[in-house]
């Protein structure tokens, strides 16, 4: 019997042709490629057959063309699209690092929509060179005499390494052999650039007698670690910098030093401490710095090495560089951004990374009550809105001890749980990431710009209930 009705329901299955030449099936074909259109309406129709020979379901002919136009939405919208981050993470290396603002984009835009000098020297008429662009300008607000830019702080590293060591030593204090975030194990870069390893101190002290113990003929560099998310307290001891430089330059062996974040305006002006400028690390005589284009710099994906005229000409005649250069859409936006920095306060305010850093509490709190307020009218009885006093993180790396209080909008649905919630955000038009915490929601109102809130709004409205309820109350 059951048989009977699977196989009839799986006669009356349209065909692709069949669909195709419907009203619909043109209207698709009209706005999609066809082979995009054949592809959705096959899966569609698979997907109808398999609801009948599973649990015998039933079907009709307009949930199949709905399954189409829905699988047509998505399949023509880019994989690579905006989120909404309401974690109050900044540097979230999941959501891309640092957003760019207009202005930097605008940048971007004017260079890359023709042609450009990108190695072109105008004056001279005669080939240029494509780093030409930001060596100015790093040396005006690092004090380094020389600069190059390579694909991130990784490839810095690796090319340094490769460019300074290879087959030769590098000392390291035990304390800063780190593995950061995404598989970088300060070994294992040692290894891959060809640079033998030497070891000096202990994890949790290093003194300056431990880096001499450690050079030998073999010395090619010293280099320190910025630790990033990862501390040493208590029983410690690092020797000083000026002493390394101090020593480095006794023996003739260069420093070397990985910032990681690399800022270039002392932050603590603003509560944040204990992270060293870009400036002042250079001013303390190291002979090159690599630091990333996105974490505290805020702009653009990019490994940025500064450092000794000499040392930065050997890098850049590396085949490695080659391999890792950057492009021109890179370069400009990283020359927007690096020149937003003459002028600190036109940096915090034009920066997004810089801005979400030091934001005040009374326009954190001003815009997390503005999307409460909104979202309570949106959802009406559908959950509990609040605000509340949370914490932000810098993220990425960065800051690992600066916790920065943040106002955040607390949501309690009535009727799901907060984890289901969060999936149906992930899973709407305009994704939103959330944090949960006891089970409500949490969004951060540091890490969501003004122009979002609209679109945040619709997008919680429309998880938490029917999309014609929350229209009729927001009437
Ligand atoms: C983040 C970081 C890196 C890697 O930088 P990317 O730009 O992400 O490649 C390397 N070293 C340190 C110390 C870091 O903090």
């Amino acid at each position: 019997m059951a048989d009977k009705t699977i196989q009839k329901k799986l006669a009356a299955l349209p065909s692709v042709d069949e669909m195709l030449r419907s009203d619909e099936g043109a209207a698709w074909l009209a706005r999609h490629p066809r082979s995009l259109v054949v592809a959705s309406v096959r899966e569609a129709i698979d997907d109808a057959r398999r609801g009948i020979l599973d649990s015998n379901a039933a079907f009709d002919s307009v949930t199949i063309a709905d399954g189409v136009s829905m699988r047509l939405a998505k399949k023509s919208r880019p994989h690579l699209r905006p989120v909404i981050n309401a974690t109050g993470v900044i540097l979230h290396t999941n959501l891309g690092r640092a957003p760019l603002s207009d202005a930097i984009l605008d940048h971007v835009k004017e260079v890359s929509r023709g042609y450009s000098n990108l190695e072109y020297d105008i004056e001279r008429g005669e080939r240029g060179k494509r780093y030409s662009h930001i060596v100015g300008i790093l040396r005006e607000i690092t004090g380094a005499e020389d600069a190059i830019v390579v694909n991130n702080n990784a490839a810095a590293v690796l090319l340094c390494l490769s460019a300074l060591a290879a087959g030769r030593e590098v000392v390291v204090s035990r304390g800063e052999l780190i593995e950061i975030g995404g598989a970088f194990r300060v070994p294992d870069v040692m290894r891959a650039g060809g640079a033998i390893l030497r070891e000096a101190g202990t994890t949790n002290k290093t003194h300056l007698r431990d880096y001499e113990a450690a050079t030998g003929p073999e010395t090619a560099l010293y280099l320190k670690v910025h630790p990033s998310n990862y501390r040493i307290i208590g029983f410690t001891k690092e020797a000083p910098l000026a002493d390394l430089v101090k020593l480095g330059r006794e023996r003739g062996v260069p420093v070397m030093y990985d910032l990681g974040s690399g800022s270039i305006i002392d932050l603590a002006k603003y509560g944040i401490g204990g992270e060293p400028t870009v400036r002042e690390v250079v001013e303390a005589g190291v002979d090159v710095v690599t630091f990333s284009g996105d974490k505290l710099l805020g702009g653009p994906q990019g490994g940025i090495i500064v450092g000794r005229k000499a040392l930065i000409q050997s890098i850049q005649k590396h085949p490695l560089t080659r391999a890792l250069r950057v492009d021109k859409m890179t370069l400009a936006a990283l020359e927007a951004v690096l020149m937003l920095y003459r002028d600190e306060e036109q940096a915090i305010r034009e920066l997004p990374v810089l801005s979400m850093l030091t934001v005040s509490d009374e326009t954190l709190k001003r815009r997390a009550a503005i999307i409460a307020k909104r979202l309570a009218k949106a959802v009406g009885g559908a959950a509990d809105v609040k605000i509340a006093r949370e914490a932000s993180q810098a993220g990425g790396g960065s800051l690992p001890e600066h916790e920065m209080k943040t106002w955040a909008v607390s949501i309690s649905p009535a009727n799901m749980s907060a984890a289901a919630l969060e999936e149906k955000l992930r899973a709407g038009e305009t994704a939103v990431i959330v944090r949960v915490k006891e089970d409500r929601i949490l969004l951060d109102a540091r890490t969501i710009a003004d122009r979002e809130i609209q679109a945040l709004v619709g997008a919680v409205a429309v998880a938490l209930g029917d999309r014609a309820a929350c229209v009729e109350r927001l009437k």
